[in-house]
């Protein structure tokens, strides 16, 4: 995986994540150390009520409730509805299918017992829907930085994505070649020649932070803001435990060696379907070697200047990802708690 270009993610502390319902908050633009918001796409307030997914009957009953909400996606990008300043991602299923052909509409489950579903757009659909005033297209991405749409809508529009996504890109059985059909309320593909059952994936990626004491290495990407600096991070390979995909990529991103690794948070992280899995690192070597395949550049940092980076009060202007990143929280909790993060 190119190492860092996509750490722009978000976390939220292990101890929320049993009651993710419960932390959602608006999103700080403004970060501060004392405050902890949120990490964007996980902490669902959508049951998945996935016993209904093979259950048609119910699933048609559902698609025609009253209160059904389609989130409508059209490959990388979110169509949502512009009311003056506000953007509503939720369609009612008639809107939804106004809206163009779905490819493929998935049982997303309940929100306070009201269906929510995703559909995919056929992308000639997209390119027609560019041109309307009372719509705007916009990437997942922007969403969550800029807050555009209520936080709720979030998670949910990655599920969509993630799941959808998968979709599009699996439309034909690895094994045989034959096209395959969606089953289980769009959560697998059967193929009607051999028989194999798929079912949408998701891909793991570690994303950590090595430390040493008080200091700490981010990297860079070239594709980053100028100013921003993250983890390191990379995909996690068959046959790899994640502490062994931590210092795996570690020793080849910058030439150190690891030892304790300590799992901190995750993140689903939908462009396209990765799971981010957010560690610290003991890293008891200190000689950065860069690869510079993989990263621009590389060096050591310490607790004090990541504090005014995550406040953006660096005198150079080096920043942090933003607070719904789970980069951002991995950083931050060695600034707040130092190289205990690697023992709690
Ligand atoms: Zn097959």
């Amino acid at each position: 995986m190119d190492a860092l270009t996509s750490l722009v993610v978000q976390r939220t502390r292990l101890t929320s994540m049993s009651g993710a319902a419960s932390i959602w908050r608006k999103m700080s633009k403004e970060p501060e150390l004392n405050s902890l918001p949120s990490q964007a796409y996980s902490g669902s307030l959508v049951e998945r009520a996935a016993t209904y997914r093979s259950d048609e009957a119910t699933l048609t009953t559902l698609a025609q409730d009253a209160r059904a909400g389609v989130y409508v996606i059209g490959d990388d990008v979110v169509v949502l509805k512009a009311q003056g300043v506000e953007l509503d991602p939720l369609f009612s299923p008639a809107e939804a299918r106004a809206l163009g052909a779905a490819r493929e509409t998935v049982f997303l489950g309940l929100s306070d017992g009201a269906p929510r579903f995703g559909a995919g757009l056929d992308p000639a659909a997209v390119e027609l829907l560019k041109a309307r005033g009372d719509l705007k297209l916009i990437d997942l991405r922007t969403i969550a930085v800029q807050g555009a749409v209520t936080t709720e809508h979030v998670p949910p529009l990655a599920e969509a994505k993630a799941v959808l996504g998968w979709h599009a890109r699996h439309r034909f059985c690895p094994n045989c070649a034959a096209a395959t059909r969606v089953t289980q309320g769009g959560w697998r593909r059967d193929c009607p020649n051999c028989k194999a059952e798929h079912f949408p994936r998701t891909d793991p990626v570690v994303i950590m932070l090595p430390i040493a004491g008080e200091r700490c290495v981010l990297g860079r990407s070239p594709r980053f803001p100028q100013t921003m600096w993250s983890c390191l991070a990379g995909f996690a390979e068959p046959g790899e435990s994640i502490e062994e995909a931590v210092r795996r990529e570690v020793a080849e991103e910058v030439g150190l060696i690891c030892a304790r690794v300590k799992y901190f948070a995750s993140q689903p992280w939908p462009f396209p379907s990765s799971l981010m899995i957010g560690c610290h690192a003991e890293a008891v070597t200190e000689n950065i070697v860069i690869d510079r395949s993989e990263i621009e550049e590389a060096r050591w940092f310490d607790r004090e200047e990541l504090s005014l980076m995550l406040t953006r009060k660096h005198p150079e202007r080096l920043t942090t990802p933003p607070s719904i990143a789970i980069a951002h929280h991995i950083i931050r909790d060695f600034v707040d708690h130092g190289a205990d993060v690697l023992v709690q």
